[in-house]
């Protein structure tokens, strides 16, 4: 296939906002694409070489993109700097420069998608010594034998921000919709709505093409094994799943409802998931956001080793930092640093140790064991597991169906520090992603904040024309502003899904007050309500707290300035936290 077939999609993509009509353009493309080439097609329309969870990435700067089309137009490298400060996408100079090459070059042949594909691999393989220049090299290569529209394209690949608005959920559905849409016979009216026959049948499909996603977290992999391949899909080691996610419980009453009487209750530990997945020697760690963190936590590879019997298998569970002098458990933010981290690893590991609390087996020794009950998956886990204190443990578990034991162990668990505690139906199956009724959480619940946005941030990249962070703040007892934290998540990026960043945008324009580089400091007008998950003693805000995963719920335009949270509200919900105040 040629190259520029493929750009011809992304522009289509890049034209509508429509998620349907987005899902109608690649349906088709889909359908028409050969078997041989759909694996390689699928990754580049979502700007990969690579499943997302492999370590290997293109990850170039812009600077190395910069000096590749210097090479390919022979333009000054000054001129293409000012070009981009102009439109912020490299994408559209490279097309508006490569359009006036000076360089004349001879055209070999047409650029196919296969050629893209394999330079770009080896792209993502350049390392060590001299790999600046063969990565240089290699763009500037694509670059000279592309045509301009190509062109933009090659560049925004590389710089991982194709800007053709592509999510998950509209793959799935063009995936569905070119599997089974002669079956289901189903079109898009006049009004572009969606329109079926059999919903049902629809719905089936779909759930059949999510879970085979779920289990793989590659959609390449889905459209090359094709309809037929659909149902064989399944776990493979060092392929990550999508974890198991949990919904929240209103109370210990209402936890029994959803997942029966008898529930295994857990302690809920305060730290970060882990999906360890081990074939003979090798181990990997994947987080919940399947990036590989095998390297960051080599203590964790060893006590998995020594202490989890079994050639292969997939475990699941939260690895949770503590102090190493008194042996406490810490906050989830205490390791944090460690995620990123790639040198002096070894230090680290000493000084914020982590302790892994395995709570589920999704394979092992070969058997899937995703179908069989959470009850038996846990007898699997006492067999294979040896635990070791602050090494490696089973999350603490009782069993029980009686409202009084489950709140004793609630209780309890609020009182040593954890954030609450688990529920999980004992005939439960490991269901990936879904927050369903096969495991819910319990912990206090935590009142959102009315806060008044007083700065705001240019994003960066595709969002480079929206504010796209905001520092908010609370009242003191005057009824003075004082800030407690930043927050962006929440907002959308389409109008039509709910309170966006563009129109959160329009609204602060008219307020700005100052502009420093990339902060606009604005008049409080605009009230916005965040939840969170933590509050935090912090000296980065003037108010002393700060907010642990803030995200934006609504607007509060409802409110005035002067009904905004106070300091006081915030200290006492601070105090309940953790079973301070209500354990
Ligand atoms: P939340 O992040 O508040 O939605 O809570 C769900 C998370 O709690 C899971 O993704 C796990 O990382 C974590 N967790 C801690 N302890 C357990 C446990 N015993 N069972 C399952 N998940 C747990």
């Amino acid at each position: 296939m040629k190259y520029l077939e493929l750009v011809n999609v992304y522009e289509a993509l890049a034209g509508t906002a429509k998620r349907l009509e987005k899902t109608k353009h690649l349906s088709e493309f889909l359908k028409r694409t050969d078997k041989g080439e759909i694996q390689q097609v699928m990754l580049l329309l979502q700007g990969l070489v690579y499943p997302p969870w492999d370590e290997r990435k293109l990850g170039v700067a812009d600077r190395l993109v910069i000096k590749a089309i210097n090479i390919a137009s022979g333009i000054d490298s000054d001129k293409i700097e000012h070009e981009w400060k102009k439109t912020g996408d490299l994408g559209l100079v490279a097309e508006n420069l490569m359009g006036k090459k000076k360089q004349v070059t001879l055209f070999s042949r047409e650029l196919s998608v296969k050629d893209v594909f394999l330079n770009l691999r080896k792209l993502s393989e350049a390392e060590g010594q001299g790999s600046v220049d063969t990565k240089t090299k290699l763009i500037a290569e694509l670059l000279s034998s592309s045509s301009p529209l190509e062109a933009r394209y090659i560049i925004r690949t590389v710089l991982n921000d194709l800007r053709i608005g592509l999510g998950d959920g509209t793959i799935r559905d063009a995936i569905v919709w070119a599997f089974f849409g002669l079956e289901i016979g189903f079109e898009l009216d006049k009004k572009g709505n969606l329109v079926t026959e059999n919903r049902e049948l629809y719905n089936q499909c779909v759930e059949l093409v999510q879970s085979a996603y779920d289990m793989t977290n590659d959609f390449s992999k889905i459209a090359a094994n094709g309809k037929e391949g659909l149902e064989n899909i399944g776990i493979e080691i060092f392929e990550p799943i999508k974890v198991m996610l949990f919904p929240k419980a209103k109370g210990i009453q209402d936890a029994f409802e959803t997942v029966g009487r008898p529930a295994a209750f857990e302690y809920k530990y305060d730290g970060f998931r882990m999906q360890i997945h081990k074939q003979e020697d090798k181990i990997i760690i994947f987080t919940r956001n399947l990036e590989n963190v095998t390297a960051q936590f080599p203590e964790v590879v060893q006590f998995v080793r020594r202490n989890v019997a079994g050639h292969n298998f997939i475990i699941d569970g939260e690895a949770v930092g503590f102090d190493p002098k008194t042996g406490k458990y810490l906050p989830f933010q205490s390791i944090s640093q460690r995620i990123k981290r790639k040198y002096d690893i070894d230090r680290m590991s000493k000084e914020f140790p982590v302790e892994l609390n395995i709570f589920d087996v999704i394979m092992h020794d070969g058997k899937n064991l995703i179908k069989t009950p959470f009850q038996q998956r846990r007898w699997v886990l006492e067999k294979i597991v040896n635990p070791i204190e602050k090494k490696i443990i089973l999350s603490k578990q009782i069993i029980t169906d009686k409202d009084e034991e489950a709140d004793k162990f609630y209780q309890e668990a609020l009182k040593q520090g954890f954030e609450g505690i688990m529920g999980k139906s004992l005939d439960g199956i490991y269901k990936p992603g879904k927050r369903v009724g096969y495991g819910i959480k319990i912990k206090p619940t935590m009142e959102s904040l009315d806060l008044v946005i007083v700065q705001a941030e240019w994003g960066e990249g595709k969002r480079s024309n929206w504010l796209t962070s905001y520092t908010v703040a609370c009242q003191d007892d005057e009824g003075e502003l004082i800030e407690i934290g930043k927050v962006g998540s929440g907002l959308k990026e389409l109008d039509e899904e709910g309170l966006s960043f563009g129109q959160v945008t329009e609204m602060l324009k008219p307020l700005k007050t100052k502009e420093e580089g990339k902060t606009i400091f604005v008049r409080p007008k605009i009230i916005i309500e965040v939840v969170y998950e933590e509050i935090q003693k912090s000296t980065t805000y003037t108010s002393g707290f700060a907010l642990r995963f803030p995200r934006i719920l609504r607007l509060r335009d409802d409110k005035g300035l002067d009904e905004i949270s106070t300091i006081s509200q915030v200290q006492e919900l601070y105090d309940m936290q953790k079973g301070k105040g209500n354990a």
